[in-house]
């Protein structure tokens, strides 16, 4: 049922080959739920989908955002840490695809693509979430190096990244247009893994210091100032894969939901002969068309080198919107048994929550939209 929208004419034949080789591999290699040891199984997540060939698709000359948009549905549906692993190895490297020199590209991409190196994207401040321009965290000029001071918060894959895409103020005007883009390898002396996060859907996250650490000019991606269209080239790309992603976690909860109307009996029927169940079923179905619909023309659209950033944008706010109302639905059918711990709805039930935040909250983009349909 899944792979039906790739006969879509957004697709083309090597998209549905990868979507069929993946969806085969994760059935063997990925199954729902998780350990104790996040940050492990997070390393060893990503070591997997390296020597599978699937990290290839994230980094490079030519991004195809469809391709990344299948893999990070198809990863999401199976295993919601295995999508969070591919995508952070995207998000934290896919400045160093875009905009990279040579020499940085080398050095750091195929590590990246194999799955022996980690990365991270570090935007975010204790005071500068979705304001990015209050940002504080700066890098001041020291010779052939900057130094960088201040923190850096919520960075996922913090404290077992091996390099970071950071972002600080360089001061060269003032807000956005005073920041600049680095990558700071982890380990630096003055850098130092002030906090680590837990939340509701564990993945590793942390709190960043800075304390006049000394990061190489040769480090800076984009020229001085350039680091807020740095950081927007990025996320034109990845915030549709948010919406993929949260596509991904809405058919896994309406397959369940599925699964648990058809097999349940009460009031001499199924719980899926009763006409309420019918009428859930549908408007579950119905979202995750649309929302398929949204992430794929924006996804598209990009691979034809067009502006996506109001397509990115609708397809992000609604397809975590209507993902969390999907898995919603989805624990409701299941009665008790949908808020029981170990149960996936359950699972599916925490771990959207966080992508109706990250990555630019759901008020931001209706912003976004708003503000590109007034233009
Ligand atoms: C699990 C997780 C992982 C993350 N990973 C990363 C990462 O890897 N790298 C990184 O840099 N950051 C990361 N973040 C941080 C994330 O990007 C921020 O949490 C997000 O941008 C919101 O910022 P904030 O938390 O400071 O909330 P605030 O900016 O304080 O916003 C609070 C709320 O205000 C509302 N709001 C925001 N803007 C408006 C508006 N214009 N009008 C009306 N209401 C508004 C929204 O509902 C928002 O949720 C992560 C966050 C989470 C939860």
């Amino acid at each position: 049922m899944h792979l039906k929208h790739l006969e879509w004419p957004f697709f083309e034949d090597k998209h549905r080959k990868l979507a069929a080789e993946l969806n085969a591999w994760c059935a063997v290699h990925l199954q729902h739920g998780h350990g104790d040891d996040i940050d492990a199984e997070c390393k060893s997540l990503v070591k997997a989908l390296g020597q599978g060939g699937w990290l290839i698709h994230a980094v490079g000359d030519a991004i195809d955002t469809r391709a990344i948009c299948i893999l990070r549905e198809t990863l999401a549906r199976y295993n919601g840490l295995a999508d969070f692993a591919f995508a952070m190895q995207g998000l934290g490297s896919g400045a160093i695809s875009l905009m990279g020199t040579q020499a940085q590209r080398e050095r750091y991409l195929p590590r990246v693509a194999r799955g022996e190196a980690l990365s991270a994207f570090a935007l975010s401040e204790p005071d500068a979430g979705s304001d990015v321009a209050a940002m504080q965290c700066s890098a001041t000029e020291d010779g052939e190096a900057y130094l960088l001071n201040g923190e850096k918060s919520w960075i996922s894959n913090g404290g077992i990244a091996d390099f970071y895409l950071l972002f600080a103020r360089t001061g060269e005007a003032p807000g956005s247009r005073g920041i600049s883009a680095f990558i700071v390898d982890a380990g630096l002396p003055g850098f130092e893994i002030a906090e680590r996060i837990h939340v509701i859907a564990p993945h590793p996250l942390a709190r960043l210091k800075f304390t006049n650490c000394r990061v190489p000019k040769s480090q800076m991606i984009g020229a001085p100032g350039e680091g807020f269209k740095v950081a927007m080239r990025t996320l034109d790309v990845f915030r549709t894969s948010v919406a993929a992603a949260s596509l991904g976690f809405a058919r896994r909860a309406l397959e369940e939901g599925l699964k648990q109307a058809k097999g349940r009996k009460m009031f001499g029927a199924t719980l899926a002969e009763l006409p309420l169940t019918q009428a859930k079923l549908a408007d579950m179905a119905c979202t995750v068309d649309s929302s398929a619909l949204l992430v794929y023309r924006a996804a598209w659209q990009r691979d034809q080198g067009q502006v996506v950033t109001r397509e990115a944008a609708m397809a992000k706010l609604m397809a975590t919107e209507g993902a969390q109302r999907v898995i919603d639905a989805a624990v409701q059918l299941h009665g008790g048994r949908g808020v029981q711990s170990g149960e996936i709805v359950e699972s599916l039930y925490r771990e959207i929550r966080a992508l109706r935040i990250y990555e630019g909250a759901s008020e931001v983009q209706q912003l976004i939209i708003g503000r590109d349909l007034l233009k």
